[in-house]
């Protein structure tokens, strides 16, 4: 190629598209990103789909928000919402040369109200600052994804989002009052309240789990819950994975509900020791971290009762946090435990399928099998008391063989989860990665049901499109991936 060559295709790629020019109009020209090596970080989230978004934009409040979608849709071009992109399912991943609108800029707390109870959030906040903030009256925000020093409220809205804390307290939906939301033509509408009742129709709850195929959340009103006048964390440690599941049944079959009831095997420890050294027993096969709250009273016996079933189920040792501090010490290495999967291997694909607890013992049993008959190692960590397994299967991406046998690794366990009367996704969505199993649990009459939400919203396929239902999108086709077993046809039109 000639130099003048070069330059002119250098310049073609640099040319603004009109779509860009419209939208630098009404949105700060630094906030619209559009030049390729920049969109490179917005083709992912923390799963294994890819694609390059056609651009970004970043606005700084609902109104800009609400302008972007409309450029969008006088574009043609369909948008697809972002918090901070930790997602596991491929729900911000942008298909089809999509408008990613990141709401990452809009983080403000707006109000504690710490009378009511209430606090009213933008979708950018960090889940943690709010309970951080919210320490200071003695409440905070129950919800708490292990992943949330990173993940946002926008995020934790559209999944739904769970964490070691929602057994006892439930996941976000139990914990939203109302939201502010962009819908598909540019509007700014409410759904529920700020307050505690909203009479009608619960579209906030429909809104919720949505997973950014309804609109775009701006501002989320949410609980906070009184920090509890007692708490009690203990680590309880097995030699065997069958003994510590069989603890998690007989904790759950007391009547009693812990706050938290969490699982990690040997392979999580492993991890978590290279990074973290909390130095739990080495012959543990599996550990539970267990957590009780409440008055004081209660605390005490409840705790005293878990101790004797994990006794009962051969416990090797039981720690009781002395103090904050070690309590905040366990959690770390809890919450820790997935990022510590990089000293095990490159690259660690979460499966989210859910379990009837009474059948944790055998479900964990078939997924190492799954796991050692397609070789691939698999840590496991988990909140057990939900039964919501989180089976983390190690692998390089550098082999294109190998992410082949993770992704049917994913849905042999998937399928397993179904079989046994379980749910495809405890909390992290359905997204890219788990859409051509809706089959295994909903019938073509379901899908339909649920898709016909999304008109009723005004969003059609213009927000996030290829997300959830079957047909949208191939799981794992950067990788070269075809079709997955459970793929089935037939209902792509209906979305
Ligand atoms: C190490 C690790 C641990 C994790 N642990 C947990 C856990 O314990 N529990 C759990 O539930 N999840 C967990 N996750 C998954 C993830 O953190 C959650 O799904 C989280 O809610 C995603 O938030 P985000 O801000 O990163 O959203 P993103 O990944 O950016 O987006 C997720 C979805 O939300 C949509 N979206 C984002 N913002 C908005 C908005 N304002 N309005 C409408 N739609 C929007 C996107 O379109 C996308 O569909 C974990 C992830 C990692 C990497």
């Amino acid at each position: 190629m000639s130099p003048a060559t070069k330059s002119k295709s250098r310049s073609a790629a640099n040319a603004k598209p009109p779509l860009i020019r419209d939208l630098e109009r009404v949105i700060d020209p630094r906030f619209v990103i559009w030049r390729p090596e920049d969109l490179l970080v917005y083709e992912y989230d923390g799963s294994i789909d890819r694609s390059i978004p056609a651009a970004v934009t970043v606005p700084g409040s609902a109104e800009e928000t609400a302008a972007a979608v409309r450029i969008a849709k006088r574009h043609g071009v369909p948008v697809v919402p972002r918090g901070a992109g930790t997602g596991l399912s491929g729900g911000a991943v942008p298909l089809r040369g999509s408008l990613v609108v990141a709401m990452t800029r809009l983080n403000r707390i707006l109000e504690i109200n710490a009378e009511n109870k209430i606090a009213l959030v933008e979708p950018g906040v960090v889940n943690v600052e709010l309970s951080n903030a919210a320490a200071e009256y003695d409440l905070y925000y129950a919800p708490d994804p292990s992943s949330q020093k990173a993940c946002t409220i926008g995020g934790n809205v559209a999944e739904n989002a769970g964490g070691p804390h929602c057994l006892a307290y439930g996941v976000t939906t139990n914990h939203v009052l109302g939201l502010e939301v962009v819908l598909a033509d540019g509007s700014i509408t409410w759904l529920g309240s700020d307050m505690r009742e909203a009479p009608g129709y619960d579209l906030r709850g429909a809104f919720i789990g949505s997973e950014g195929t309804l609109g775009i959340a701006t501002k989320i009103a949410v609980r906070l819950l009184k920090t509890p006048e007692a708490v009690q964390t203990m680590l309880a440690a097995f030699r065997s994975l069958d003994d510590a599941s069989q603890a998690v049944s007989d904790v759950i079959a007391s009547g009693i509900v812990p706050a938290a009831l969490e699982m990690m095997d040997r392979t999580t420890i492993d991890a978590c020791e290279t990074v973290y050294r909390p130095g739990y027993p080495p012959d543990a096969q599996a550990v539970l971290i267990v957590e009780v709250d409440g008055l004081a009273e209660t605390v005490a016996e409840q705790s005293a009762k878990i101790e004797t079933l994990c006794t009962g189920n051969n416990a090797s040792e039981i720690r009781r946090a002395q103090d904050p501090q070690q309590r905040a010490d366990l959690w770390a290495t809890r919450k820790g435990a997935i990022g510590a999967m990089g000293t095990l291997a490159p690259n660690y694909y979460l499966v989210d399928g859910v379990v009837p607890r009474t059948k944790l013992r055998d479900a964990l049993a078939k997924v190492m099998e799954i796991g050692a008959e397609l070789n691939l190692k698999i840590a496991n960590v988990f909140h057990a008391g939900d039964g919501n397994l989180h089976p983390c299967i190690l692998f390089d991406e550098r082999d294109p063989a190998q992410v082949r046998r993770v992704i049917e690794c994913g849905e042999r366990i998937l399928e397993m989860c179904a079989e046994a009367g379980g749910a495809l996704s405890g909390e992290h969505g359905i997204g890219i990665e788990k859409q051509a199993y809706m089959p295994l649990v909903f019938t073509e009459a379901d899908t339909q049901a649920m898709s016909r939400l999304r008109p009723a919203f005004g969003a059609e396929e213009s927000f996030n499109p290829g997300k959830v239902f079957p047909g949208g999108a191939v799981h794992g086709e950067t990788y070269g991936v075809k079709e997955t077993g459970f793929h089935r046809t037939g209902t792509a039109d209906v979305i």
